[in-house]
């Protein structure tokens, strides 16, 4: 069946390249050497390791547990080893992060599943379970499900949206979940609206998934209603397909709830059941490998398997004049690093020519093609002009922020100019200035309040002297050790001293 379907303005047909990987079944890798395990691979706080080097894991066996409310659990998808805790590359770019990494032993012996939950379990549980199994959004943003069930009991749920639609070019991994999964992903949207007292559910997918609809439809009823949506790119995104399905608009740096709306992805969906059902953490994940490969198709890879291992498997054999692109050739990002470790939000690995990922750029003839596509009604043209010419409050005062990086204006871009690098770089310059603003102002508060201290010290009663420990201290040596305190605290900030992360940003000083 057709799903609700409100026009969302923008968009763009692009070709899908899908044939490449979703024909065949999914394979299982062989086990890599190692797995790695960054502690913060998503939005939120980074996980607390509870392992040790030198210890011996099994499958399943939690590694690191939330340290905060929106963090995630990790565990481990195979035994073996805990080789080393530290700092390791992680996807994309240069960047590096601590990591748990696991030398696998080949063996495979797992912990006991957890009991399946009772079906008349209620959301505090669901949300519980979700926690416990390290369960986030798989479709991209990693967004903690355990915090979205949280709005959902808090807040009315009038439509849950399991998304399918898999919009971007060459990405197969969701398509092939559901062909291959779809009662999992079906029982596990159950699961999610019976959590949240959602009044309607629709699982959507795209016209030409004929399969997957299918296989959706097999196992759906009154209660889950599943039907497909035009396949236009970013269909998926979500306050698109939110806007398609529901014709609500989620407010700008809103959340879908103020909308009355939970999105969860389908494999997020196939997880829930896992950890609910089969009493499984989430250990492993569809990942398309496709493009300029001899074998493409999808991996059911474990987490923390290196991409050079499944790039080996699919028949790559190195860089040369090609770049390995993490995500899709419109949102994705181009890898430097291949040791980097497949994660929870992992859903393709495109190996392209470099020639075709970077173009030469002209410049703007101001066609205004890239206006029209904008899924956002962003005004682009404007928002690249400020960027590049540094602007950076005028690209603000445009809903800088609004900018989902779908990456439609610069395909449609005749001038081939990297619009979304532009925007990339703009938010990244303001945000840092921000940090910096933080960081400034939390100095400031914290020399303050240590300055009036001091100041209350030097004034108070000598009669409070008799009554404190510090009464018993020198005068003069009390105020040596203040003065010392003080000058500490100003030469921590002479040097610029970055917040310490593993203190929530504080630097510890005074
Ligand atoms: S599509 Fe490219 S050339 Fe046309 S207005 Fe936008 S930035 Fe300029
Ligand atoms: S990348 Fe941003 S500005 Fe460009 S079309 Fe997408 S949302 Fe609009």
């Amino acid at each position: 069946m057709t799903l609700p379907q409100h026009a969302w303005g923008g968009g763009v047909r692009v070709p899908r390249h899908k044939n490449l990987s979703n024909t065949g079944a999914s394979r299982v890798p062989p086990l890599p050497a190692r797995l790695i395990y960054p502690l913060r691979s998503h939005i939120g706080t980074a996980a607390r390791p509870i392992i040790k080097p030198g210890d011996r894991v099994l499958r399943g066996q939690c590694l690191a547990q939330p340290d905060t409310y929106v963090s995630q659990a990790l565990h481990a998808a195979t035994s073996g080893v805990v080789r080393d805790i530290g700092d390791f590359p992680v996807a994309p770019g240069d960047i590096t992060a601590t990591c748990i990494v696991i030398e696998v032993d080949g063996e495979g012996r797992s912990v006991d599943p957890w009991p399946p939950l009772s079906a008349d379990a209620d959301g505090d549980a669901i949300q519980r379970r979700l926690v416990e199994a390290g369960v986030i959004g798989m479709g991209g943003a990693g967004f903690p499900s355990h915090v979205k069930v949280r709005e959902g009991l808090t807040r009315t749920v009038q439509t849950l949206i399991i998304n399918g639609v898999e919009c971007e070019p060459y990405i197969t991994c969701d398509d092939r979940l559901m062909r291959e999964h779809a009662t999992g992903i079906v029982a596990g949207a159950r699961w999610l609206k019976r959590a949240v007292n959602a009044g309607e559910c629709f699982i959507a997918v795209e016209e030409d998934m004929p399969e997957a609809l299918a296989a959706l439809q097999s196992h759906a009823g009154e209660d889950v209603t599943v039907g497909s949506v035009p396949a236009i790119y970013p269909a998926g995104g979500e306050k698109q397909l939110i806007k398609m399905l529901t014709g609500r608009e989620v407010p700008s740096k809103g959340l879908p709830i103020q909308a009355g709306v939970l999105m969860h992805n389908v494999a997020t969906a196939q997880a829930v059941y896992q950890a609910v059902v089969e009493g499984r953490p989430l250990m492993s994940r569809y990942v398309t490998v496709t493009g300029s490969v001899q074998q493409p198709g999808n991996w059911q890879a474990l987490l923390g398997t290196p991409v050079s291992h499944l790039l080996q498997q699919s028949g790559w054999g190195g860089y040369g004049k090609q770049q390995v692109i993490m995500g899709g050739p419109m949102m994705g990002m181009a890898l430097s690093h291949l040791e980097v470790p497949v994660t929870k939000v992992t859903n393709c690995l495109l190996v392209q020519e470099a020639a075709r990922v970077s173009m030469m750029s002209m410049p703007c003839i101001r066609c205004g093609e890239c206006l029209r596509v904008c899924p956002v009604q962003l005004n682009a043209r404007a928002l690249y002009e400020y960027a590049r010419a540094g602007d950076l409050d005028a690209a603000q005062d445009l809903h800088l922020f609004d900018c989902i990086e779908c990456g439609a204006c610069a395909y449609v871009c005749p001038s081939h100019i990297p619009l979304v690098s532009y925007y990339r770089q703009a938010k990244a310059g303001i945000a840092a200035t921000e940090r910096r603003q933080q960081t400034a102002a939390e100095n400031r508060r914290r020399y303050e309040r240590h300055e009036q201290r001091l100041a209350a010290d030097q004034t108070a009663p000598e009669t409070a002297e008799s009554a404190s420990p510090a009464g018993t201290m020198d005068k003069e040596a009390m105020r040596a050790e203040i003065t010392a305190a003080v000058e500490r605290v100003r030469a921590k900030r002479a040097a610029n001293e970055p917040p310490d992360p593993t203190n929530g940003g504080e630097s510890g000083a005074a």
